[in-house]
């Protein structure tokens, strides 16, 4: 009798320590999902040259990875979860931004993204079911109701260089995405710069085309006359070269402060883009909207982590 009493405890002992550690998985990932780490709100402004006429070859530092939270785990769309589960989510309220500058090798450059690297990443985006998403669809979804595609995100190129249009927009084309150019106005039709017969072309292709000024200056350290004329002429001058409405912005090189957030509000802007690390959220300044640094060396991994880890 007592070997069988000892027996069943035994048993019961062990039941009891299966069910105890079946949840531990679903609880670090949710712990982990609520303490983003300090990376999360790294400002990455550093990372682009400041303007298109001193060109591409300013080689940056990609940003410090070693501050990235390394935890893959930890993800809305993680790689496992089905396409009808990520669509039965009603109101995604965080999704992935990315953003590129020229699709062109540039040796010792990160801002050139080698077009290979690109197409791959792309049709990782394809083949993992993610639809683009334009900044008035963003804006709309945010803060008028409106909706998104499954598996929004939202393809970002800065500066307007003209590989955006010999390069990307065939890639992005054959996998189905359309993408958004905040262009340097006054640098259309410089060489290696978009004209505006191909941002026209681009426009027409159903790109979304928004201001990054007129001169791509450090917007914190110019007059006032000259920092409202860089956001308003701006617009000004895309309004009349494509004949609707401009309503978003972004920071060149990421530089802000209060009075040029301030400044882009006055001028009419409904969003600005900024190079903050991280995913969009429904409850962020809209005037800081955070964005993912795409640099030539990330490989398909760091990519994929990126748009698959909101905590990245
Ligand atoms: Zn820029």
């Amino acid at each position: 009798m007592k070997r069988n009493s000892l027996f069943f405890f035994l048993c019961i002992s062990l039941v009891l320590i299966a069910l105890s550690t079946s949840g531990c998985s679903s609880n670090s990932k949710s712990q982990a999902a609520q303490s983003p780490s300090e990376a999360s709100i790294k400002n990455e402004s550093n990372v682009e040259s400041t303007s298109v006429k001193q060109g591409i070859n300013n080689s940056q530092n990609a940003e410090d990875r070693s501050t990235v939270n390394q935890n893959s785990q930890v993800s809305t769309f993680s790689e496992t979860s089905s396409a009808s589960a990520t669509e039965a989510r009603q109101r995604v309220e965080t999704f992935p931004i990315i953003y590129y500058h020229s699709i062109k090798t540039i040796p010792n450059n990160e801002l050139g993204m080698p077009p290979e690297a690109f197409e791959e990443q792309i049709s990782y985006l394809a083949k993992h079911g993610y639809h683009s998403v334009s900044s008035i669809q963003l804006y709309n979804y945010y803060y008028k109701n409106g909706s998104l595609p499954s598996r929004p995100i939202m393809i970002t190129f800065d500066d307007g260089y003209m590989d955006n249009y010999t390069t990307a927009l065939p890639i992005l084309k054959k996998y189905g995405f359309t993408a958004t150019v905040f262009l340097i106005v006054k640098k259309v039709g410089d060489p290696n710069c978009l004209t505006w017969k191909e941002v026209k072309e681009l426009d027409q292709e159903g790109w979304d085309i928004q201001s990054h000024t007129l001169t791509h200056p450090d917007l914190t350290k110019i007059s006032p006359n000259l920092l409202k004329e860089e956001l308003v002429d701006s617009k000004a001058i895309l309004e009349k070269e494509l004949g609707k409405p401009i309503q978003f912005f972004a920071y060149p090189s990421g530089r802000h402060n209060d009075n040029v957030v301030q400044d882009v509000k006055n001028a009419g802007y409904l969003m600005a883009f900024s190079t903050l690390k991280g995913w969009t959220e429904k409850d962020m300044n809209p005037f800081l909207v955070h964005r993912i640094y795409c640099y030539a060396s990330m490989g398909l991994t760091e990519f994929s982590r990126r748009v698959t880890n909101p905590q990245y």
